[in-house]
């Protein structure tokens, strides 16, 4: 299952862990002055991991708020639409046009993927590059919903292995456990796992099943299609549809 957030599980990071992990992951401020942190493409604002740790904030009510930025054409508006509606045909969850909405999700058009986990209050950007992906579309909004990567959760070794040894210099931060609750199963299809070759250096897996697991392998860094377990998992977050 996907790796999700509760609201009762807040575990602030120290200073001292802020430290390292804007040591190792990029740190900027973004268009609304906020410093933040990127890992991959998760964006956590510094203040919330001061207070609340990983723990992204649920969507108040269910309801995800967005508006298009200009550079989004009619046909990718449609793409991201039918990415929502992978979503709220399995939870209780609504996607909506802003009006004047405070808290909204503002999606663009990018060179890149990437999404601020959970709600942080304010507009918060979207970048989407892989437009015909609709599963990508649907990872990111993962993200905007709360959920981190599922390869990061606190149980993963005793699932998959980490290769650090082909991991690109400087990336492996990416793999790192995150203290985040877990809710079922370990989900190796999840549309929020890595692939098996994420971040290779030299086109040798970075993750692979461990003993037992050596099946699971291929399924891992699916974007095809939405997973039993990505179903259920954000019915639990958010109730059921
Ligand atoms: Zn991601």
């Amino acid at each position: 299952m996907a790796n999700f957030f509760d609201e009762t599980l807040v575990s602030p990071l120290s200073r001292c862990e802020l430290d390292e992990l804007s040591a190792v992951a990029h740190s900027f401020t973004d268009d609304e002055g906020r410093e933040v942190v990127q890992l991959d493409d998760m964006i956590f604002v510094v203040d919330e991991l001061s207070t609340r740790g990983f723990s992204g904030r649920k969507w108040t009510n269910g309801k995800l708020y967005y508006a298009f930025s200009s550079n989004v054409d009619q046909t990718n508006r449609t793409r991201f639409r039918a990415a929502c509606a992978e979503w709220s045909n399995v939870a209780d969850l609504e996607f909506i046009e802003r009006t004047n909405q405070q808290n909204y999700v503002y999606v663009k058009s990018a060179s890149t993927n990437s999404s601020y986990c959970g709600m942080i209050g304010g507009p918060q950007r979207m970048n989407i590059y892989n437009w015909r992906w609709k599963f990508i579309i649907a990872h990111e909004l993962g993200h905007a919903l709360g959920l981190a990567h599922e390869q990061c959760r606190n149980d993963r070794d005793s699932f998959v292995e980490i290769n650090e040894a082909n991991i690109i210099d400087g990336k492996e931060h990416n793999f790192d456990i995150r203290n985040t609750r877990t809710y079922s199963a370990y989900d190796f299809a999840s549309i929020m796992h890595y692939g098996r070759k994420a971040f290779s250096k030299n086109n040798l897996p970075t993750i692979e099943g461990r003993p037992g697991y050596e099946d699971q392998e291929p399924y891992m860094g699916n974007r095809r299609y939405m997973t039993a377990l990505d179903a259920a998992g954000m019915a639990s977050h958010y109730g059921a549809p």
